[in-house]
């Protein structure tokens, strides 16, 4: 089956007698054993559920991967592979990244021992100047979030000594964009509550891998802390999921619509689009990617302008979050990446005059006059 074939049919009921078209939300905490030492495959639901088992089957397909886990939240599926890595294990990660995984390499994780190095991986040779004998993950964000830098993952892994887990954060633009284990990732994490859930109404998070022990490594964690995804929250990703090739394709034309009439406005001083990238960007874009996503952050000409549109939008929200059919706003500086010191989000770009947009699926007209209404 190809991609858009596997989103609609992907997920099946293994128990189905009925017909039924729907997986079943198996609202169960506990399964019945038909005898001692016996089992019908599910026991305990913090193990696995019924409904969840299918979604999990779904997304690791998705990806082209051997195994996915699904998880309450997509911190909740960073969560889990810290306890892959031991005290005094190196990590080295995006200088860019999503505001919450900074959070955690930086406070948690430090706690635990666990010491994270921020690089630019537009530059390979600083990449393996950061590699130390106790490296034990390389962390990516590709495009990053929220300057939209793109990093070329074939080419970090092959930097990378073997034993380097190489975790890729897809959730910007999704299997159906780019798929990180074909290029050489051990990992790939999702924040499923972004366009794999893709209505802005639940949290979700995945990891997909390739590696068996490593997909067993991670069922034990699972197991053990209980992270695991809800049974409707499952239900309500399978059904999500079998949209998400149309959900991209619409979000995607118009992010580009939306991202070439932001470039002509006078008030807008410079957009952050991956088709706008340099030359060398788009030449690995065009190796590793099949689009450049629904995701644009633009410059404004003053940061009275910027507070301004966020406060004058009307069909575009002004909320946290991404990749859902309602178009969002977001104000980096102060949202998503307030947790960073001011020096580092500076030095990153990400100021008061930065907003970023993550492209729903409505008309694209009422989204730009929408725009041109919020930054008159
Ligand atoms: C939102 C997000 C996360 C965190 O996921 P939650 O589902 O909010 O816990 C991680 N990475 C990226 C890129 C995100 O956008």
């Amino acid at each position: 089956m190809n991609f858009d074939s596997i989103c609609v049919h992907g997920a099946k009921d293994p128990n189905n007698k009925t017909g039924a078209l729907a997986v079943p939300i198996y609202q169960s905490a506990t399964f019945a054993h038909p005898g001692v030492g016996q089992s019908t495959g599910y026991d305990y639901a913090r193990v696995q559920n019924p409904t969840r088992e299918p979604l999990e089957r779904l997304v690791a397909a998705l990806e082209g991967g051997r195994e996915a886990l699904a998880f309450a939240s997509g911190m909740a599926s960073l969560d889990a592979f810290m306890y892959l890595l031991k005290k005094n294990d190196h990590i080295i990660a995006s200088d860019d990244l999503y505001g919450g995984t900074v959070r955690l390499f930086d406070s948690l994780a430090l706690r635990a021992g666990l010491e994270t190095t921020y690089v630019d991986y537009s530059d390979l040779t600083a990449l393996e100047k950061t590699l130390r004998p106790t490296t034990q993950m390389v962390f990516v964000e590709t495009p990053t979030n929220p300057m939209m830098k793109v990093a070329d993952i074939a080419a970090i892994r092959a930097v990378l000594p073997k034993k380097v887990l190489l975790v890729v954060d897809n959730t910007f633009l999704t299997p159906y964009f780019q798929k990180p284990l074909a290029l050489g990732a051990d990992l790939v994490l999702h924040s499923g509550t972004k366009y794999l859930a893709g209505h802005n109404d639940t949290l979700a998070g995945f990891l997909v891998v390739n590696d068996p022990e490593l997909a067993e490594k991670l069922r034990f964690i699972t197991k053990t802390v209980g992270t695991g995804l809800a049974p409707f929250d499952s239900f309500l990703l399978i059904r999500s999921l079998k949209t998400l090739a149309l959900r991209l394709e619409k979000s995607q034309a118009n992010a580009i619509k939306v991202a070439n009439w932001l470039s002509q406005n006078p008030k807008v001083s410079k957009v952050y689009y991956p088709a706008f990238a340099d030359p060398k960007s788009l030449e690995i874009q065009k190796k590793q990617t099949t689009g450049f996503g629904a995701m644009i952050s633009f410059l404004v000409t003053t940061e009275e302008t910027a507070i301004k549109a966020l406060e004058k939008v009307k069909l575009i929200l002004y909320a946290e979050s991404l990749g859902g059919v309602e178009t969002l706003i977001t104000y980096p500086y102060l949202q998503t990446h307030a947790d960073l010191p001011v020096e580092r989000r500076l030095a990153l770009g990400i100021n008061e005059r930065l907003l970023r947009l993550s492209l729903g699926v409505e008309d694209p007209n009422d989204l730009i006059q929408d725009l041109e209404q919020a930054l008159a």
